[in-house]
């Protein structure tokens, strides 16, 4: 078994959707920043698969420099990713992704997170963990200037790791 961890920052603004875990949440106008479609908890799970897979990270695989990537639909990168990490020797074990967020509540929408990422990555629901939590106002999060997420995974080794 593989762990890995990773973690993500967007800034909230107005003018833009809110995506997260692929699910767009209707939020007064206000959504988060970034040259994909910033949702910033699939690129902390993205991260996490790529740490436990020692393959790098989502900047190394999707340059935000890259116009490719503008405006980029995250579950399409998801996709990329899971099968980057097959490829290379490895199953999805679990995920657990906890969205650090003030507002918006997000806990009428968590089940349809969940939902949306075992069909995009091509697993059981019950492997999918999505939690959210403010952070009592404090910080950067508890302002509402930005949104956070972690991820931890598990991948397992199909076989042995020949290649990096
Ligand atoms: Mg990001």
């Amino acid at each position: 078994m593989r762990i890995g961890h990773g973690y993500d920052v967007h800034r909230i603004v107005p003018g833009r959707r809110l995506v997260l875990c692929g699910v767009e949440i209707p939020w007064e106008g206000k959504g988060l920043l970034g040259h994909s479609d910033a949702d910033v908890a699939a690129h902390a799970l993205m991260d996490a698969i790529l740490g436990a897979a020692a393959l790098g990270d989502i900047g190394h695989m999707f340059p935000d420099n890259d116009p490719r990537y503008e405006g980029a639909d995250s579950m399409e990168l998801l996709k990329a990713v899971c099968a980057r990490a097959a490829r290379a020797g490895y199953r999805f074990g679990n995920c657990d992704i906890t969205i650090l967020a003030q507002a918006p509540k997000l806990k009428p929408h968590i089940l349809n997170m969940r939902k949306r990422l075992a069909d995009v990555m091509g697993t059981e629901i019950g492997r999918i963990s999505v939690k959210a939590t403010t952070e009592e106002g404090l910080g950067f999060t508890g302002a509402g200037e930005g949104i956070a997420a972690h991820a931890v995974v598990l991948l397992e080794e199909r076989a042995r790791i020949t290649r990096l």
